[in-house]
């Protein structure tokens, strides 16, 4: 930020890495830096946090600072939506929200009425039941589809009235994955935007912009923040269009901008993502090939699973692992799902993913009836402990829901 009577610090600080492909940093650097800034009044490495909701005006009327009051901007949430751009490679900037559905809602918020919509069977519940009682109130027209299914997402475009295809990848709770490349083609030849729920891949497996998407969104509260001590959402853009200056402009007026404090610590976060993010994915992929051959285990859904259905799809579009997310279905039904989540110590019983602690949940209990998700399925979310702890702890209470 521009600051009055800043001391000159051009000549020892580093180029500013606003264009990390021209800077020539990788995105971890970048981001354990939280993009070189030093603050330029104290030359702190750590930037301050920003708390006044309001700034001076110019004695000439304007606000050479580029702030005017704290509900449409903070400077915070501008130092993490930097990084957050940076890493999902966004032309348009990132927004960050107080929470990852009020980033969602956001986007349907900016369609017209009688514009037609399409979003995936299987997708984060609260979502889901939100389009559902949203929708109608709206005026717009929803269609949901196995958007997996190439030919069925195909077969639900309406060319010209399709404004907005929402897909979600590795899809919650069944981690069902979907072809981003191929899903922007099909929006794009109907006229439509794709925008992408990334929150289980995170920009450290999955860049969706960079593969045609025009929005991707995350629920921050996940692995972006991974502490469970922040609820935060984020939309990134790949270019600035009337839609996306909507959206703004919808945050900007319906005052859903995050926090400053949940902002700082974010940012926090950030910094460490990509080590919390590949260690949670190896976890997750070690426990995934132990599980397989649990005897009380019938199912385990995880994309970096070579006989996964979506594993082909994955490879190509994820890198550095296939996140921190997976599901298990319990031989022996609902009854030992439920059993087996009682009987965990060490994994904790609690709804929500991506933080350091793993957690495990009966799903279909949390998404109740007319949920696509199976009863006997358990999802956990492994955070940066121990493999073997976490594996000796659902074995043991496998083992002891299954005892006769
Ligand atoms: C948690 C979650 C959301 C909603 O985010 P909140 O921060 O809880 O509002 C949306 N999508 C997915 C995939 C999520 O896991």
């Amino acid at each position: 930020m521009p600051q009055p009577n800043a001391p000159d610090t051009s000549a020892d600080a580093a180029p500013p890495p606003d264009d990390p492909i021209r800077s020539g940093l990788s995105k971890k650097t970048l981001a354990a830096q939280a993009m070189g800034h030093v603050d330029p009044v104290t030359r702190a490495v750590v930037a301050p946090l920003h708390l006044s909701t309001t700034f001076i005006r110019d004695p000439d009327n304007a606000y050479s600072s580029g702030f005017a009051y704290a509900r449409p901007d903070n400077a915070t949430v501008r130092e993490a939506e930097a990084v957050l751009a940076m890493l999902e490679e966004a032309g348009a900037g990132a927004l960050l929200f107080g929470s990852g559905m009020a980033a969602a809602t956001a986007v349907f918020s900016a369609l017209e009425p009688g514009d037609h919509v399409v979003a995936p069977t299987i997708m984060y519940w609260a979502l889901k039941r939100w389009l559902r009682e949203e929708a109608p109130r709206r005026r717009l027209d929803l269609d949901f589809v196995a958007a997996d299914d190439l030919e069925a997402l195909r077969a639900a475009m309406r060319p010209g009235r399709t404004k907005l295809v929402w897909i979600e990848t590795p899809g919650n709770p069944l981690w069902t994955v979907t072809d981003i490349a191929a899903a922007a083609e099909i929006a794009h030849a109907a006229g439509a935007r794709l925008a992408v729920d990334s929150t289980a891949a995170s920009p450290v497996h999955t860049r969706p912009l960079s593969l045609g998407a025009d929005i991707v969104m995350h629920s921050g509260t996940k692995i972006l923040n991974g502490h469970s001590d922040v609820v935060a959402g984020v939309l990134a853009g790949s270019q600035a269009d009337a839609f996306w200056a909507r959206i703004v402009s919808i945050r900007a007026s319906g005052g859903a901008i995050l926090g400053p404090f949940e902002a700082y610590l974010l940012m926090r976060s950030l910094r460490t993502l990509h080590l919390r993010a590949a260690a949670q994915a190896a976890g997750a992929m070690a426990l995934a090939g132990r599980l397989r051959a649990h005897p009380h285990v019938s199912h385990v859904l995880y994309p970096g699973l070579p006989d996964d259905p979506g594993h082909a799809v994955a490879c190509r579009q994820m890198e550095g692992g296939f996140g921190s997310m997976l599901s298990i279905r319990v031989a022996g039904g609902e009854s030992a799902a439920i059993a087996t989540a009682a009987r965990v110590a060490l994994w904790k019983r609690a709804t929500s993913l991506g933080g350091v602690e793993s957690l495990i949940e009966h799903r279909a209990s949390v998404e109740g009836p007319g949920s696509p998700c199976p009863p006997d399925l358990l999802r956990l979310s492994t955070g940066i402990e121990d493999t073997d702890d976490l594996f000796r702890d659902l074995d043991a209470a496998l083992r002891a829901a299954h005892a006769p």
